[in-house]
């Protein structure tokens, strides 16, 4: 498709983020279901529940612009799903999971916040007040949400912190305990 117009590509990236946020709707569950933190599980449950609103945004949006409510896959939400799913394959203990699903959630509220950015500046620009409104909405959420995630990342990271590093307690620097501890190691041999 040849695009000429900025109503063109915000038209595809309306369809890219439609996409990704299906894509998200199955996943988010699984990471539900995977969190050992109830809190962290109840963030993402949330979130699913948001998620199925901002479809339904989306909706409403390609039906006020007479387009089919149709998704283009989104590969870049498909690597950080499949990046999700590789790290929950991994042996890792539990504040480890918690550490890791959080990294994983964090880098796609990220690229929806730069998406929805993006869409609701064009709306604007096309004087599509209406969906600027319904875009801006979404994007607070996602917004909201990668807030809570680094909220909860602050005190779940401190259990993964604790005891595993040598070089990590508050006397030493890190990098003086790292270089403490590759001696001991080789002392050792
Ligand atoms: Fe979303
Ligand atoms: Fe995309
Ligand atoms: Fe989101």
């Amino acid at each position: 498709m040849k695009m000429e117009l900025l109503e063109d590509f915000y038209i595809e990236e309306l369809k890219d983020v439609l996409d990704a946020e299906k894509q998200l709707t199955k996943a988010l569950p699984r990471m539900a279901e995977a969190a050992t933190s109830p809190e962290l599980r109840e963030a993402f449950e949330m979130h699913l529940r948001e998620t199925e609103g901002q479809i339904q945004r989306l909706q409403k949006i390609f039906k006020r612009l007479e387009e089919p409510v149709r998704g283009k896959k989104c590969k870049a939400m498909a690597g950080l799903l499949k990046e999700a799913e590789e790290f929950l394959s991994e042996d890792a203990v539990e504040a480890i999971v918690d550490v890791g699903l959080i990294a994983a959630a964090q880098k796609v509220e990220h690229y929806e916040i730069a998406s929805y950015g993006c869409l609701a500046t064009y709306a604007k620009l096309l004087g599509l007040m209406e969906d600027k409104e319904l875009l801006g909405q979404t994007l607070q959420e996602e917004k909201a949400t990668d807030g809570k995630l680094t909220v909860l990342a602050e005190s779940l990271n401190v259990e993964a912190a604790e005891g595993e590093l040598p070089g990590s307690d508050e006397e030493e620097g890190e990098e003086e305990g790292e270089e403490m501890r590759e001696e001991e190691q080789s002392s050792a041999r």
